[in-house]
């Protein structure tokens, strides 16, 4: 009889509300436990409800936190279609936010997909049942542990010796992050659907690991301590202990010279890597320089300072 109760208790659906006094704007919250189908497609139809709800007080859908991918499939074409026809005039190659917030996004070619919850796969919504076991019992939970305080708040970038904006915006701590916790997501759902993770996952977690000097900056400004010299080291471990690290010569020889002691050796190692390495590394910047101008050219200025107003 407890058991029965206590799964009927872990289903039930239940809705959280919040309000603002002032402006009207209601939040619902609608937790779930993501292990239970039932549940979820009983939530869903608690969110139509809800919608349903809403218009019939005149009421409108878009509330404080915007729409999402959630929220689309209930807004009218007509609803949408100011933003859509906005979006085309400021963005007609749909560059920013592809996909968002238009009902047949066109993406990666002519493939037409839906941009609210039908391809959506978020664990992070309820990380629950066999996701939350492995999280705990690998080295992954904890990479996942040590960045999940993250507040995106990017103080961290100025500091960052990879996060370089004019040539891309892909490599400061706060956006390595990002993409750490999106992989993290990857590993979990291969984990469950297929039988091993994606080498193009590892490929690509092995991108952002690299992409730092581990010169620990990045701690000082970060408001909760979250220092990505050591997560960068955490995920070399792991891409090791995986096999799934690259041989790259440099580093292999840059390793070979810090852990060898004889003084004969070093001398030798430095020689080759000093006066070898380091004139043929020049050589090829000096060749290949002007395919690079394009990306590390410095943008031109686009705003002028105003003028200063006359009293
Ligand atoms: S400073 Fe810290 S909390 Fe802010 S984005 Fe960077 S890592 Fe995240
Ligand atoms: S430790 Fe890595 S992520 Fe942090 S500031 Fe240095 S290079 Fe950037």
């Amino acid at each position: 009889m407890t058991q029965i109760h206590q799964r009927v208790l872990k289903g039930r659906v239940w809705v959280a509300l919040h309000m603002h006094a002032g402006d009207g704007n209601v939040h619902t919250n609608i937790p779930v436990n993501s292990d239970d189908y039932e549940m979820l497609q009983t939530a869903h139809e608690a969110v139509k409800r809800i919608m349903k709800l809403a218009r019939s007080l005149n009421g409108v859908i878009s509330g404080e936190h915007g729409i999402g991918i959630t929220k689309l499939e209930f807004l009218t074409d007509e609803e949408l279609q100011p933003f859509a026809d906005y979006k085309q005039r400021v963005d007609p190659e749909g560059r920013f936010n592809k996909g968002k917030l238009l009902r047949h996004a066109q993406m990666d070619g002519a493939t037409s997909v839906y941009s609210d919850l039908t391809n959506a796969y978020t664990p992070s919504f309820g990380l629950m049942g066999h996701e939350s076991i492995i999280m705990q019992q690998s080295d992954i939970g904890a990479i996942a542990d040590s960045i999940k305080d993250c507040l995106r708040c990017g103080k961290c970038k100025p500091v960052c010796a990879t996060h370089v904006p004019r040539a891309n915006l892909l490599y400061s701590p706060r956006n390595k992050i990002l993409a750490t916790s999106l992989l993290v997501e990857a590993f979990l759902y291969e984990e469950q659907t297929r039988r091993g993770v994606s080498i193009k996952h590892w490929e690509e977690f092995e991108d952002v690991a690299d992409h730092c000097t581990v010169c620990h900056k990045c701690v000082n400004p970060c408001p909760v301590k979250i220092d990505f010299g050591d997560v960068s080291m955490n995920m070399r471990n792991l891409l090791r202990k995986m096999g799934q690290k690259s041989f790259r010569p440099g580093n292999a020889a840059a390793m070979l010279m810090l852990n060898t002691t004889n003084p004969q050796t070093i001398k030798m190692i430095r020689g080759a890597m000093v006066d070898v390495g380091f004139k043929a590394q020049r050589m090829a910047n000096n060749l290949l320089r002007g395919f690079a101008r394009k990306q590390v050219t410095r943008p031109r200025k686009r705003t002028a300072p105003l003028p200063s107003r006359s009293r």
